[in-house]
């Protein structure tokens, strides 16, 4: 989830095509993971009792919104003081347009909805060296694991109020924020502001560097943002440790553990767009939105390792840019018998779909961090290619790694969990039986 939308222009995604010499990614030097399948058939199936079908939702990035639904105008921005329930002491602040507070209540009666984070606590906001505070695990937390639930200082529209342009913007605020309990305004100007003097105000300095994104809110088509007192204190990594989500039944954000985090490990996420960036566009972009250089686990790498880390994340780009094209290729594999090509006499442009997808996955582990839009469609069809392929071991691995996951980017684990602890009652187990080629 990309930070800071107050007031940003909308950047286009960074092209690629001046990386055009580069046609499909290269294979790592060992492309099989610790779970990778045997390239051998094993004992034939039990007839399954009930048989279960490979999920094939995706998780996809949102697409942008337009600033308005076509044709409409705000006309009256309101401010409501939204009612505490697990914590009183904490106030926010919701700047909405016209009926949207009503409309909101008839979707989900009784809104905002009650809701409840871990407790005790499993983080805690702590001095973090040379980057001001920052969010610490205090006990060791699984893949897929909500982390922290709140609701936030401030709701707003990411974009302008009314016609008076952006002053207009600066000046609600300051006016709402005044209005705020005396903690929760010194909550809020106690947040960090990277942006300095580029902005008017100091305010909309806190607000920009800090602003998640928020909604979707009904008949409302532009974009929200919201600033946390926890959330919006986890700092940016290249290979983050945590996604948050924003909740609208609730009005909650919440963060979620995208791999295993150990007690006293710094809890991060990304503030980019698109982290396959390379190592120079990631920081240009951190630069110049947040006015710092990344010194993350995978900044720091040098030399040919740099350059390893680089070309691993261009392969995962132009990987995710193909993803239909891979998918009719993984079905033509299959009709095809699923056949293995020996790795020795294979160029890259030579590798059949299968062994494409593990170098992909192979990739997203080494660099510690799975593209949304690739790494579901990349697990689904290593799910199905390992039950093709009758390989139980590593259908189990794929399909639990699909379910953290999921259930870190949407809070559940979309039948993946179901998957990995039958993976002989899928529709795709020894789908292919004795035609084969072995
Ligand atoms: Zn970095």
């Amino acid at each position: 989830m990309r930070r800071g939308f107050l007031l940003s222009t909308p950047r286009e995604p960074r092209k690629t095509a001046n990386h055009t010499a580069v046609a499909e990614p290269a294979p790592a030097a060992d492309t099989k993971t610790a779970a990778a399948p045997e390239r051998k058939s094993s004992q034939p199936a039990t007839s399954p009792v009930k048989i279960m079908l490979i999920p094939t939702a995706r998780y996809r990035r949102p697409p942008p919104l337009p600033q308005y639904l076509s044709g409409y105008q705000p006309y009256a921005v309101r401010r409501a003081d939204v009612p505490k329930t697990t914590q009183p002491e904490l106030q926010t602040m919701f700047i909405s347009y016209n009926n949207m507070q009503e409309d909101l209540s008839a979707l989900y009666p009784g809104w905002p909805l009650s809701f409840s984070s871990p407790s005790p606590a499993m983080h805690q906001v702590t001095p973090i060296g040379g980057t001001g505070l920052g969010l610490v695990a205090t006990r060791d937390i699984a893949a897929g694991e909500t982390i922290v639930r709140e609701r936030p200082y401030i709701v707003q529209p990411a974009y302008i109020m009314g016609s008076g342009g952006a002053e207009d913007i600066y000046r609600t605020l300051e006016g709402f924020v005044s209005l705020m309990k005396p903690e929760n305004r010194r909550g809020v100007y106690a947040l960090r502001n990277s942006k300095g003097s580029a902005l008017p105000t100091e305010l909309a300095g806190i607000v920009d560097t800090n602003s998640q994104e928020a909604g979707p809110f009904p008949n409302y088509a532009a974009q929200y943002t919201g600033v946390a007192r926890d959330i919006s204190r986890a700092n940016h990594s290249c290979n983050p440790n945590a996604h948050p989500a924003f909740d609208t039944p609730t009005l909650t954000y919440s963060l979620h553990a995208l791999r295993p985090i150990r007690a006293g490990e710094e809890i991060t996420i990304t503030y980019l767009g698109n982290t396959l960036y390379q190592h120079h566009e990631r920081q240009q972009e951190l630069r110049e939105l947040y006015g710092f250089t990344c010194t993350c686990k995978i900044c720091c790498l040098t030399g040919p390792e740099r350059r390893q880390s680089d070309m691993a994340r261009f392969a995962l780009q132009l990987h995710g840019q193909k993803i239909a094209e891979h998918d009719a290729r993984f079905a033509k594999w299959v009709l095809g018998g699923a056949e293995l090509l020996p790795l020795d006499t294979l160029e890259p442009h030579d590798f059949d779909i299968f062994t494409l997808d593990t170098t992909s996955w192979s990739i997203m582990e080494s660099e510690e961090y799975c593209e949304p839009s690739l790494w579901e469609p990349v697990l689904a069809r290593l799910v199905k290619g390992c039950s093709v392929l009758e390989d139980e071991k590593a259908v189990r691995f794929y399909a639990t790694k699909a379910a953290e996951l999921r259930m870190a980017y949407t809070g559940s684990d979309g039948g993946w969990r179901a998957v990995a602890e039958n993976p002989r009652q899928t529709d795709w187990w020894a789908k292919l039986g004795d035609k084969r080629k072995k």
